[in-house]
């Protein structure tokens, strides 16, 4: 890798516990996972450190809550300015971690500048409303109002795919709400978190309101979940950790954004050549490792063959290799295993009506971006997350067709619909059963201020900083006896 290794790389790491760098007596390698090469030493904190990072939330609880507005957007908006004076060293860290390739990860960096701003902004918006008391007869000489306040310590576990911007989709509403925080940032992602905490620190968040603890999920996080003094745990990641998490969280409100096989209906009529572009997008970037990654498409059959014949032809172009060279649009996944789970998945389409239209195979490591044509339901392909660059392309005889065959997945994030039919749209958006839908774009599509979330199992509850800051505050009713 050519690029300067940035300071937070190849360097020790500490947690992050009341605004001190704390060390472990055990510590852990990151590996790149493109390169293989060892990028920092990672403290790998147990139980008992977990426990000290949660007092330290806890003890900040008070000083939270009691900071007004304007002094928590404040602190978010300067780390919207330190994080737009440090975007380049911030996008090489997620590549270098994650092996995001860098026009991605540049990508990502601005989601995460407007996540933080959109949070500053929602600072100064929180609020109740009055009750109209005199509406029961038992209510008449009272006068009421709600209010929001903050929920207290959130637990914050996030996942690899987008270590910055999903940090900032749980710590940007957390802060603007009052809370405190203890963050665990994936096992192969923690630069991005430790980073962020830093600009934080300088930004003048005080000590204990976001800490940041590295670890094994099954030691961290679950000492996060069980803890009493932890009012909420909002996770993403996977649907098997996810219900783990639910299971043990008791009384704690949690969150869950959760994965899914997101699904696209391409109707007849539809113009194909201007949606290869988005289809290529949202089957391909960030290798598929996308919640919300184009993962089968229902294409309508009279425009089915010419939808194949473009999208495997723009598929082929794709530059694959080091994550770091600008052009590069496809590197490696985020592990061995992950990669092999994947080779065997398709290897599973061997023997079926599946047929392979464009990739399948290894090159130098990387998984090639893959279409399957006429996939069945039961393949792994198509009723699992395939969570890489592997798609599905399927041919229907009508919209009615492709919405059954879309809602006959275990999983409900978003799903999208070309289509020049206003009645087809329409019933579209009724009948499939997800928590958006996206009229003539790819299910990919995600701005970070508008509710984001799922139903079945991709999850409860909604991100997007207005939604999140109502998930992360509790409401209290406050009655005036005038009488
Ligand atoms: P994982 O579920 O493997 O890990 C997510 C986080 O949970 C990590 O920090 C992990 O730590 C931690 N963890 C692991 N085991 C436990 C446990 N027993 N208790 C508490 N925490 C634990 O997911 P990935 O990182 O592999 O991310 C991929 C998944 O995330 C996909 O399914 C994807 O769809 C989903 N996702 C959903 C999104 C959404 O908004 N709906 C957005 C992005 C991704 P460690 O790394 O140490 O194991």
């Amino acid at each position: 890798m050519s690029k300067i290794i940035s300071e937070l790389t190849l360097t020790k790491q500490f947690l992050m516990i009341n605004g001190l760098k704390v060390e472990t007596p055990t510590y852990a390698p990151l590996r790149s996972p493109y390169s293989g090469e060892e990028i920092a030493q990672i403290a790998m904190a147990d139980k008992e450190y977990t426990k000290i990072a949660i007092d330290a939330a806890y003890e900040a609880r008070g000083v939270m809550a009691k900071m007004p507005a304007h002094q928590r957007a404040e602190i978010l908006e300067n780390v919207v300015s330190l994080l737009k004076e440090r975007a380049d060293e911030a996008a090489e860290i997620i590549t270098r971690e994650s092996a995001k390739p860098i026009m991605f990860s540049k990508a990502e960096v601005g989601r995460t500048i407007e996540t933080y701003k959109f949070a500053a902004e929602e600072a100064k918006r929180i609020h109740g409303e009055t009750i109209p008391f005199d509406a029961a007869p038992g209510g008449v000489g009272r006068f009421g109002y709600t209010v929001r306040e903050p929920i207290g310590v959130i637990g914050a576990i996030t996942p690899f795919n987008f270590p910055m911007n999903l940090v900032a989709h749980k710590v940007g509403p957390a802060i603007a709400a009052g809370n405190t925080i203890v963050l665990k940032p994936a096992s192969q992602t923690p630069l991005s978190a430790l980073f962020i905490a830093e600009l934080f620190e300088e930004a003048g968040l005080p000590a204990g309101a976001l800490n940041v603890v590295t670890g094994p999920g099954g030691t961290v996080g679950e000492a996060i979940v069980e803890d009493y003094r932890v009012n909420m745990v909002t996770f993403t990641g996977s649907p098997s950790v996810g219900i783990g998490i639910r299971s043990k969280a008791g009384l704690k409100k949690t969150t869950l954004e959760l994965g899914s096989n997101s699904a696209l209906i391409i109707d007849k009529g539809i113009d194909i050549d201007q949606i290869i572009d988005r289809c290529i997008l949202g089957a391909f970037s960030n290798q598929g490792q996308v919640c919300i990654s184009l993962q089968r498409v229902y294409a309508h059959e009279e425009v089915y063959e010419e939808f194949v014949t473009k999208f495997t032809a723009a598929t082929k172009q794709l530059k694959m290799g080091d994550p770091f060279d600008p052009e590069t649009y496809i590197s490696s996944l985020i592990s061995k295993s992950e990669t092999e789970r994947v080779a065997g998945w398709i290897g599973e389409t061997e023997g079926s009506t599946a047929n392979i239209a464009a990739g399948g195979k290894m090159v130098d490591g990387i998984l090639e971006p893959t279409i399957i044509t006429d996939a069945d339901h039961d393949l792994k392909v198509s009723c699992q997350e395939a969570f890489a660059p592997v798609v599905v392309v399927n041919k229907v005889s009508s919209v009615e067709e492709a919405i059954k065959e879309v809602n006959n997945s275990r999983f409900g994030l978003q799903a999208g619909i070309y289509t020049n039919n206003v009645k087809n749209a329409l019933f579209a958006s009724q009948e499939l059963h997800v928590g958006g839908v996206i009229i003539n774009d790819i299910p990919t599509f995600r701005v970070d201020q508008m509710p984001y979330g799922g139903v079945k199992e991709s999850g409860t509850g909604r991100e997007g900083i207005k939604y999140a800051v109502e998930e992360m505050t509790e409401m209290k009713m406050v009655v005036w006896n005038h009488s």
